[in-house]
Order: C-alpha cells, then sequence, then structure tokens
C-alpha cells in the first residue's frame, strides 16, 4: 500500500539517491549525451521535495500532479517532460485516493509507462528508460504484491545493465549510433534507483 505519508516519504528518498549518484549518472550522460542527466534529476526531485514538504494534499492525485508541475518547470532535459508524464499517469490514476494498494500501483505504473511511451515516442530496445519502466510495469501487472515489486525491481536492475550492450536510437545518444555500445543508459540507471525506492516505500 501507498498512502499520502510514503508517497511523500519516496519522493524525499529517490531525490537523496539522486543527490547521491548526480556524478556518477552525469559521468554515463556525459559519455553518450550532454552530460546533464543527474544534475536534471537532481535539481527536479528536490524542487518537487521541497515543494510538497509541510504541504497537506487532499489526494495522492493531487500530490503527484503538484510532483509533475514542480519537475516541468525545474527539469529542462529530456527527463523532465518524462517524468512529469509519468506523476501525470499516477495523478489519473490514483485520483481521489488517500492510498492506493499493490493493484492500484500496478496500474498507475503501466499507465505511467504507457504515458512514457506516447511521450518519447519510443519502443523497448532503443537504449531509453521505456527498456526498464516496461519489464518492471510487466512484473508489477503480474503479480500485483510485494513480491511482483521486488521481482519489478530486479527485472528493472538487469534491464538498465543490459542497456549498456545496446545501441541508442532514441534521444541524444542515438547521435552517436553504435558508439554508444559499451555505456549504460543513463536514464535508465536512475529509472531502476526509481523502482528500488518506489518498492521500499510501498508496503
Ligand atoms: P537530455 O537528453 O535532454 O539532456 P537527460 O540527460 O536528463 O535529458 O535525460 C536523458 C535520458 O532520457 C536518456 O538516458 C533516456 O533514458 C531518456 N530519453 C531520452 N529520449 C527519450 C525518448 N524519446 N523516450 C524515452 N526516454 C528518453
Ligand atoms: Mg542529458
Ligand atoms: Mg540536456
Amino acid at each position: 500500500m501507498l498512502t499520502l505519508e510514503t508517497l511523500q516519504a519516496f519522493i524525499q528518498a529517490y531525490a537523496a539517491r539522486l543527490a547521491e549518484l548526480c556524478t556518477v549518472l552525469d559521468d554515463l550522460d556525459n559519455r553518450i549525451g550532454d552530460g546533464d542527466h543527474g544534475t536534471n534529476m537532481a535539481r527536479g526531485f528536490r524542487t518537487a521535495a521541497d515543494r510538497i514538504t509541510g504541504e497537506t494534499f487532499a489526494d495522492l492525485g493531487a500530490l503527484c500532479q503538484a510532483v509533475a508541475m514542480a519537475l516541468l518547470a525545474s527539469v529542462g532535459g529530456a527527463s523532465g517532460p518524462l517524468y512529469a508524464t509519468a506523476f501525470m499517469r499516477f495523478a489519473q490514476s490514483w485520483k481521489d485516493c488517500t492510498n492506493v494498494d499493490f493493484g492500484q500501483v500496478a496500474t498507475g505504473v503501466a499507465n505511467a509507462c504507457e504515458g512514457l511511451r506516447a511521450r518519447g515516442k519510443a519502443e523497448v530496445g532503443e537504449k531509453t528508460l521505456l527498456d526498464v519502466w516496461t519489464p518492471a510495469s510487466e512484473a508489477l501487472a503480474a503479480q500485483p504484491d510485494e513480491y511482483g515489486m521486488r521481482a519489478a525491481v530486479a527485472r528493472a536492475t538487469k534491464a538498465a545493465l543490459a542497456s549498456r550492450d545496446i545501441p541508442a536510437t532514441k534521444g541524444r545518444a542515438a547521435y552517436l549510433g553504435e558508439r554508444s555500445v559499451g555505456t549504460c543508459d543513463p536514464g535508465s540507471i536512475s529509472s531502476a534507483v526509481f523502482f528500488e525506492e518506489l518498492a521500499d516505500a510501498t508496503v
């Protein structure tokens, strides 16, 4: 189950993880992009965490909408609108709910994944964060409970590491084509951490 309290704690925890990983993610993006993925994500989720701290929200929908708006306002790169889309889909999925069970979390994640696909016009296998969100979403949909959530984390981590071995055909890294092979997709790594923290927050 996710509640207003645990969802807020999740945003705080993810913002803290991104601050720790900022340099690593920037370094990865430096090799196959423009070197700002860690900075973008850390700034975006810090802004979102600050925005929701000390504020009372009527439901999870309103909380997710506030996160989406904070991300849109503070991140210029591709990851800003993508994560804003994911949180807008969470907001629609969890409208009027003050808590959601594993089944509703699975539905929210599936809707967010669909939103990411539509927004980025990417398919699985193009070395983008969709390569992580898709298998994680499928694992959770197949088993919407705490074990399915752990399976989602395992599949997310595996996919993020496997992104190293494929050429990018979407996003900035696509300019490098085959030369992007050998470096993990930064957005896939930060997405795997997203699922780690989401799993820890969902009980
Ligand atoms: P930018 O590329 O604008 O500098 P970031 O560096 O913050 O933005 O984010 C880059 C990440 O965004 C990539 O590692 C990739 O996972 C993801 N990404 C980029 N383009 C797309 C897309 N079209 N669809 C899905 N994800 C994408
Ligand atoms: Mg970048
Ligand atoms: Mg950029």
